[in-house]
């Protein structure tokens, strides 16, 4: 029913369109024109796709009727039917003779159709051309527009080194900081893969850029801090690892894996690594931070001085995997009832955050339950970060 109100709307703009485009040439009124009724006759019939095709095959292409096309073609890829969105847009192009803006107008319209199709060689072939139009003036808008839709062919293809080189095109005006940003991740994409391959050379000179591209972006000072581990250049790591926490905060609990590890290679006082833990733990109450302190406190000072930590920690902020913790701790000191009863407590308590998101886009909203440095959605850089409260961080 959903479906077929909007096909009602569909065939009204059609409807009005076709009627405005022909009431000036022709003078007459087209409710006396077969098409017309055969087309309200597929739509009362529930025949959405007839009747849509009936309208594009009779309603000419013309100044008065462009945008009712557009407006069709737009709706139908909103609404996810990309094959009839595709139909609808190379149909203007095949019989229109447009002029040369709106036939580019028309063109990026269907490079998006083809890159949600995930037909990206015809995208990206739509859009090279588009993207060698003048740099100015209408042309540049184009121009600029295909370059984006250029960037996320490369971006969904992991073609990095392209992205980096288009994205440089578009630093330019209002979003320039966005893209120096994009370009930054780009390299930081391209440092892991080289650090993966033991191209330890090449993910260096790759942070390197990522770091002149946008200084504050904690990724480089990740990536930064474990390629020093696999250098064997420790202070450095701990310097690189430790910005973090000046960047942005939030994004610590990626880097305590890399800094638990240095610590226990490089066997250096569990104190001063406790302190810094606790600096971070000012400015973001996570409760991996708080777990990472757990540990070291457990190896050092043993399980009744770490029950007493968590206890203060949840007492400020109540999580659910802090009391998971608080439970292991217990429990294993416990017998009897009272053992089964925290057994089934800890089980409640993990049920419980089964299935919640742990992180969340600051741009579009978008959950997941693993951290992503790039957004599936609103394809955002460093967006998404941990949730707080009670069922997450
Ligand atoms: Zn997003």
């Amino acid at each position: 029913m959903d479906n077929w109100f909007l096909y009602v709307i569909i065939f009204s703009a059609i409807g009005i369109g076709w009627w405005l485009g022909r009431r000036e040439r022709t003078k007459t009124s087209e409710i006396g024109d077969p098409n017309y009724y055969q087309g309200l006759n597929y739509l009362l019939n529930e025949e959405p796709d007839r009747a849509v095709s009936t309208f594009i095959d009779n309603l000419e292409v013309n100044d008065d009727t462009l945008e009712t096309h557009l407006a069709l073609g737009g709706l139908l890829r909103r609404r996810g039917e990309l094959e009839k969105a595709v139909f609808v847009h190379e149909n203007i192009l095949s019989q229109a003779q447009l002029s040369r803006s709106d036939m580019h107008g028309v063109q990026l319209e269907l490079a998006r159709d083809y890159l949600l199709a995930g037909l990206l060689d015809r995208a990206e072939e739509l859009c090279v051309k588009l993207g060698q139009e003048p740099d100015t003036g209408e042309a540049g808008s184009v121009r600029r527009e295909s370059l984006k839709i250029t960037l996320q062919i490369y971006e969904q293809e992991k073609e990095w080194l392209q992205a980096i080189e288009v994205a440089k095109l578009l630093v330019t005006g209002e979003e320039a900081e966005h893209y120096e940003k994009a370009i930054s991740h780009y390299h930081c994409e391209l440092a892991e893969a080289q650090l993966e391959h033991n191209d330890l050379e090449g993910a260096r000179e790759s942070v390197r850029e990522a770091i002149g591209h946008d200084v504050n972006n904690p990724r480089t000072s990740l990536v930064r801090g474990r390629l020093d581990v696999s250098e064997g250049h420790f202070d450095d790591a701990i310097a690189a690892l430790t910005r973090i926490r000046d960047q942005d905060p939030v994004f610590v609990p990626e880097s305590l894996e890399t800094l638990e590890e240095v610590y226990r290679l490089d066997e250096r006082p569990q104190a001063e690594l406790r302190q810094y833990l606790e600096s971070c733990l000012e400015l973001t109450p996570s409760i991996s931070i708080v777990l990472t302190l757990a540990k070291s406190i457990r190896d050092e000072m043993g399980d009744e001085a770490v029950a007493k930590f968590i206890a203060a920690h949840l007492k400020k902020n109540p999580t659910i995997r802090g009391l998971t913790q608080l439970i292991d701790l217990h429990i294993d000191n416990t017998r009897g009832i009272a053992k089964e009863n925290l057994a089934i407590l800890r089980s409640f308590a993990e049920a419980l955050v089964a299935d919640k998101p742990a992180y969340r886009c600051q741009s579009c909203g978008f959950d997941g339950k693993r951290m992503r440095w790039h957004c599936p959605v609103c394809r955002d850089w460093a967006s998404i970060k941990p949730i707080f409260g009670l069922e997450g961080e």
